[in-house]
């Protein structure tokens, strides 16, 4: 199959119900309408065969995982998803099969945030993947990492470290039973970004981040981009269940500077934090403060006898 029937049969025939997409694939560009009076929000992840993901693994997987750490990234600005590219470099022209449960990937992962593919790029080479994501919202609702203050409260989206588990449990043998190790593999397949966040995001976050390369280190990159520090309550760190079942001693690491959990990092003003807490109530949000912002530069943890400790950045890095 050439090239462009390859693009015509698994890419051209995805189906979306977006009326801004004026021209999608087929032509040499895109032509789109944004909404009027709405920042548009762009990013893009690359995915590298047996760095980001195994290239044994099911196609359908990769794809659907390409679309979910993309839209993570439109989650923490606060945006809402619309339109995806793809750059698809493969070793060679693969199995219809394989690119038909890639393409099923795709269309389930972009379905889900109701995106529509718009266009892409196909080249032979060394395996890997690039999305790119629109998203759009209100100019002046977009959350960055830089707007945090002393004093604001610092918050996760949920339990952290089952992926980075998933990723050590691939590369060594292991015990641990079939069920959770199903548990740990869904966590690092299936990611869910939180995009039910937004509107909270919007109406209460001074800044955020997702969690792709491990809390210390992107809680780090709010600090610098905010020029502050953050010190953080070492009981409050919200372990998964299976991290901490199997872990013991390292669990806290595993959730300090493991990646891959797409959760998100946030803080909200001290003025704003008890509105904050009805609005979880009221909504039955579970999110969990783990500490607070301050002044004075770096990362710093309480223990549970109170002694205070530097805490060094620590998380995926690729150089
Ligand atoms: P050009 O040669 O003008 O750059 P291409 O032949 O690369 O165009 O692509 C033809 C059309 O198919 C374009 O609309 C492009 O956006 C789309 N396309 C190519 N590869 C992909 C892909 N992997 N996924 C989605 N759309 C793609
Ligand atoms: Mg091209």
């Amino acid at each position: 199959m050439d090239e462009f029937a390859l693009i015509d049969a698994f890419f051209k025939s995805m189906t979306h119900k977006r009326e801004d997409v004026r021209l999608g694939i087929g032509d040499d560009a895109a032509c789109l309408t944004p909404p009027a009076g709405q920042a548009l929000v762009v990013s893009c992840d690359t995915l590298v065969a047996e760095v980001h993901f195994l290239s044994n693994w099911d196609p359908y997987d990769i794809a659907y995982k390409a679309v979910m750490v993309n839209v993570s990234d439109l989650a923490a600005m606060a945006a809402v998803p619309a339109w995806a590219m793809l750059a698809l470099t493969l070793p060679q022209s693969p199995e219809s099969s394989w690119l038909k449960a890639f393409s099923n990937g795709l269309q389930d992962g972009l379905n889900a945030f109701n995106m529509a593919l718009i266009g892409g790029d196909t080249t032979r080479g060394p395996f890997s993947l690039t999305l790119t994501v629109h998203g759009f919202a209100p100019f002046d609702k977009v959350v960055s990492r830089a707007g945090a203050r002393p004093g604001d409260s610092i918050w996760v989206s949920g339990t952290l470290g089952a992926a980075a588990l998933a990723v050590e449990r691939l590369k060594s043998p292991h015990q641990i039973p079939q069920d959770d190790q199903a548990i740990l593999m869904n966590q690092l397949l299936r990611p869910r970004p939180r995009v039910d966040l937004t509107p909270f995001l919007q109406t209460y976050a001074t800044s955020a981040i997702d969690l792709s390369d491990g809390l210390s280190a992107d809680l780090n990159h709010i600090c610098e981009a905010s020029a502050l520090g953050a010190c953080l309550n070492l009981d409050a760190i919200p372990v998964h269940a299976v991290v901490n079942q199997y872990k013991q001693k390292e669990a806290l690491d595993f959730a300090l500077q493991g990646g891959d959990d797409y959760e998100l990092c946030f803080t909200v003003a001290s003025e704003q934090e008890a509105a904050w807490h009805r609005c979880m109530t009221d909504s039955g949000l579970q999110c969990f403060c783990i500490g607070v912002m301050e002044a004075e530069q770096g990362l710093r943890i309480k223990e549970s006898d109170g002694r205070i400790r530097a805490l060094r950045p620590q998380g995926y890095s690729h150089f």
